[in-house]
């Protein structure tokens, strides 16, 4: 096994290694050569969703949600400063069901704002409803022992 976290790249879908001494510098996709941890929210598709889910080594939690849905969009601000706070340690993305209902259906989402937890291609835990930054800090950091800013 090759050395360093695989981490998949939001932009390209190219699965990348990181030693972990290096997640704090900024990794760039081998690739694409776009930044793999950005403590912002990434957007997935399909491709990216399924890579990054199924086998990333650094926790990755996603938000499945659908530009109607209000309680979704109120809480992408939250959201935001989540993937702020828990950057390098964990990656928080979003994925658009209206644009990949089929994804949505596959991971058994009945209603959104819905947030898995993934980490090593299995899913840790699942928290349904819109939630304040904290609590999703809490609660990747209640399954996962990352630290946050
Ligand atoms: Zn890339």
């Amino acid at each position: 096994m090759a050395d360093g976290l695989r981490l998949t790249c939001t932009t390209c879908g190219q699965a990348n290694r990181v030693p972990a001494s290096r997640l704090t510098d900024s990794p760039k996709c081998g690739s694409c050569g776009d930044p793999l941890i950005t403590g912002k929210v990434a957007e997935l598709d399909a491709t990216s969703h399924d890579k990054a889910t199924r086998g990333d080594d650094l926790p990755l939690l996603v938000d499945y949600w659908a530009p109607w849905c209000g309680p979704c969009r109120a809480m992408a601000p939250e959201f935001s400063r989540a993937a702020q706070a828990l950057a390098p340690h964990a990656r928080l993305a979003k994925l658009n069901t209206e644009d990949f209902p089929a994804i949505s259906q596959r991971a058994g989402i009945r209603g959104i704002p819905a947030l898995i937890l993934y980490h090593r291609g299995k899913e840790i835990a699942r928290l349904a409803g819109a939630r304040p930054a904290a609590e999703i800090v809490a609660f990747v950091q209640s399954k996962i022992p990352v630290s946050a800013r």
